[in-house]
């Protein structure tokens, strides 16, 4: 089978040398083994994106020398795709809409006196899987708006015990639970990272996910969800990143690193391509 990787940043600033070894990762993967890479535009931020992004991104990323093939998928033109699977996993039983806002969250979280920790902080405490679907419907008729969380115990025990194979990791069990009751879908958006990403990647035959090690755990959510929703799931190589001189991982708030400003330098692609680590 021929590899299709992908890689998708988010238009919200510009590239740094983080993404371009990210880039380089993914596209190495496939194109060096007869494969395809694919770029992939995550704007289902409205807050956050920028059109102006998007253009500096794929300029910088064509300086770079690598190729795709057009016209790239961009997120924001497919909100009917994650409305159907996010449909499918509410028929499912293993969703539930949350009215909470995030100072509830917060002030829930300290009545408690405590809260299990996930990679990306306190879980939430699943106030509103404990409603009943009369206090639902009440909530709903009154237009609060709500978001749509999995119900991460349920669903884990319907899908079943999961795995996934990582190039770096090995064969990783799959512990989705260590995200909590994740959003599917936000308030001001029908869709989600995981929800979008993990659709995606399907429609768009990817069969190999590179990307950085700091969402090694969101694929345990994603593994789960190409289970509820009966995809195949693709093989992963979650990369290690590259730090900056104090040992911290690269941001966009790293300018000096930003292609733009290594390029307005006058460095040449073949030495960025370098400093990101594939001469
Ligand atoms: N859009 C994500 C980011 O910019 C990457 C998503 C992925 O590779 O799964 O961090």
């Amino acid at each position: 089978m021929s590899i299709v990787t992908r890689f998708a940043p988010s238009p919200t600033g510009h590239l740094h040398l983080g993404h371009a070894h990210s880039a380089l990762f993914g596209w190495h993967a496939a194109v060096d083994h007869g494969g395809r890479f694919l770029l992939r535009i995550e704007d289902i931020d409205p807050a956050r994106c920028r059109p102006e992004f998007e253009r500096d991104l794929i300029e910088d990323l064509e300086w770079l020398g690598l190729d795709w093939p057009r016209p790239v998928r961009r997120q924001s033109e497919h909100l009917d795709d994650y409305r159907a699977a996010l449909e499918r996993l509410d028929s499912l039983g293993v969703t539930y809409p949350c009215f909470c806002t995030r100072r509830e969250i917060e002030e829930e979280i300290a009545r408690a006196g405590h809260a299990p920790h996930g990679p990306d902080g306190p879980l939430y405490p699943g106030t509103c899987r404990a409603l009943t679907a009369g206090e639902r419907a009440d909530r709903i008729a009154r237009r609060l708006p709500f978001a749509v969380r999995i119900d991460v115990a349920r669903a884990s025990d319907s899908a079943g015990p999961l795995t996934w194979h990582d190039r770096a990791a090995g064969m990783v069990p799959a512990t989705p639970r260590v995200l909590g009751d994740a959003v599917l879908a936000r308030k001001d958006v029908p869709t989600s990272y995981h929800l979008s990403v993990t659709v995606d990647d399907h429609l768009q035959g990817v069969t190999l996910v590179t990307r950085g090690k700091d969402l090694f755990c969101a694929t345990h959510l994603h593994r789960l969800l190409q289970a509820l929703l009966g995809y195949p799931t693709p093989e992963y190589h979650h990369h290690g990143l590259l730090t900056n001189e104090r040992g911290e991982r690269l941001a966009k708030r790293d300018r000096a690193v930003s292609l733009r400003a290594l390029r307005a330098a006058g460095r040449t692609p073949a030495e960025v391509r370098a400093m990101a680590g594939f001469p």
